[in-house]
């Protein structure tokens, strides 16, 4: 609208906003050191996270979530993330990939069973990558076999954000392998079917308290109607669901670098030496003053790219060059964070230490930084 910020929000997405934000202040906050430690989000948490609407932000009203866009999950997760980026990552792959692809893809009879359920008190996982199969996704080993109306699904999945946590998974696996990446098919299987378990949990770098584990099945027979979308279409659910899962990310990366940047703020103007505050001498202020215009230009990538795919128009470069950017930027800010904090900086007693093993994750999930660039470059030269 002309006149306006870019960034400049309606009164009623300031205002979601902010609620999110109070809230992360008032109920993370005090646990995020502890959730840390434990590598473990309490479920009391995770239930108010349910009754703030935030688990179910696109699911329309009529069953039972918030009805609203894709940009305020993208304000969810920053505002989330500025406190911390492990309960920030839960409410993205719920909201931006599980959610999403479902609204997307379900039929409406897979819509009835389980939206209400994700808006209610059901977190959902999203299991795409295994050992062999990361960047080169479609080269996955898990397969899908018919036999009397069912399938059944066997192999084993790795980095499955949520799944402690979650009763509906969103897994991919081959129903064909001679065929490529047209044998994706995408699959909803719930917790507690027999032949699905759900396996190790990985012990992180950065969002510890976000539960990262794999999963396991081995004859896992689930129902003809579980498949997602059609038969052989998953690698368009996956693509799909990814290229805008990567923008909550975005997300993820600029509100983790916002809220090291105001401990940062807070700190320098506490902290005395030669006399004075450090905020006060030329260079801190200048480190200061750049963090804040990647973060502001970071923040603009991303706020345009979630508008983007809100009004239907391409978004897929625009998606990737957030991504890409807003790690990149978390990293070198949570990074000057701990520089300004001096050696309390790189103790665990101020919380910018944490922020900065968190922001490496950004450079990782949802496709590499190297395939990021792959996407744009493919963009600009054909
Ligand atoms: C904490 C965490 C949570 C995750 N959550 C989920 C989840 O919920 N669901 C899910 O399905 N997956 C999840 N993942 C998996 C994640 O998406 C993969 O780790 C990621 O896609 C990279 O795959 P990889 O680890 O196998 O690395 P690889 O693909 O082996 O890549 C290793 C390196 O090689 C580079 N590389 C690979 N191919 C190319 C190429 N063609 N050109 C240039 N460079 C290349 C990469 O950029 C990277 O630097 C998660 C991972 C982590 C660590």
């Amino acid at each position: 609208m002309a006149g306006r910020a870019l960034t400049a929000l309606s009164e009623d997405e300031a205002l979601f906003r902010d609620s999110v934000y109070e809230f992360a202040d008032r109920e993370i906050r005090p646990l995020v050191r502890e959730m840390d430690e434990h590598a473990k989000i309490p479920h009391p948490l995770i239930e108010k996270l349910f009754d703030l609407g935030v688990m179910g932000i696109e699911i329309p009203e009529s069953y039972g979530g918030a009805g609203a866009t894709f940009f305020h999950a993208v304000l969810a997760v920053e505002a989330l993330s500025r406190v911390d980026p492990s309960i920030a990552v839960l409410v993205d792959v719920q909201n931006t990939l599980v959610i999403n692809a479902l609204l997307r893809w379900g039929q409406d009879e897979m819509k009835r069973r389980y939206l209400p359920r994700l808006a209610a008190d059901a977190v959902g996982a999203y299991a795409l990558s295994e050992a062999g199969s990361g960047s080169d996704a479609f080269a996955m080993a898990a397969r899908a076999t018919e036999r009397d109306g069912q399938w059944i699904l066997s192999g084993r999945k790795v980095w499955i954000t949520n799944a402690n946590e979650a009763d509906v998974f969103i897994v991919f696996a081959s129903v064909n392998p001679d065929a490529g990446y047209r044998g994706i098919t995408a699959f909803v299987v719930e917790r507690g079917t027999a032949g699905f378990t759900i396996g190790r949990k990985e012990d992180k770098l950065g969002i510890r308290a976000s539960s990262t584990c794999e999963l396991l099945f081995d004859d896992c027979r689930v129902p003809r109607a579980s498949v997602l979308g059609e038969v052989g279409k998953g690698y368009k659910v996956a693509i799909e669901t990814l290229n805008e899962g990567r923008i909550g990310i975005g997300a993820q990366m600029i509100g983790l670098a916002d809220g090291a940047l105001a401990h940062t703020i807070k700190y320098t103007k506490e902290r005395r030496q030669f006399g004075k505050p450090i905020a006060e001498f030329q260079a801190v202020q200048h480190q200061i003053a750049r963090a804040a215009t990647e973060i502001a230009a970071a923040r603009l990538l991303v706020y345009n790219a979630a508008r983007l795919r809100d009004t239907r128009q391409p978004f897929l470069t625009e998606a990737a060059m957030c991504k890409i950017f807003s790690s990149e930027v978390a990293e070198r800010v949570t990074s000057l964070a701990i520089n300004l904090f001096g050696g309390y900086g790189f103790v665990k007693d101020y919380p910018v230490e944490k922020l900065y093993r968190d922001a490496k994750i950004g450079q990782i999930y949802e496709g590499t930084s190297n395939l990021q660039l792959q996407t744009i470059a493919k963009q600009l030269l054909g």
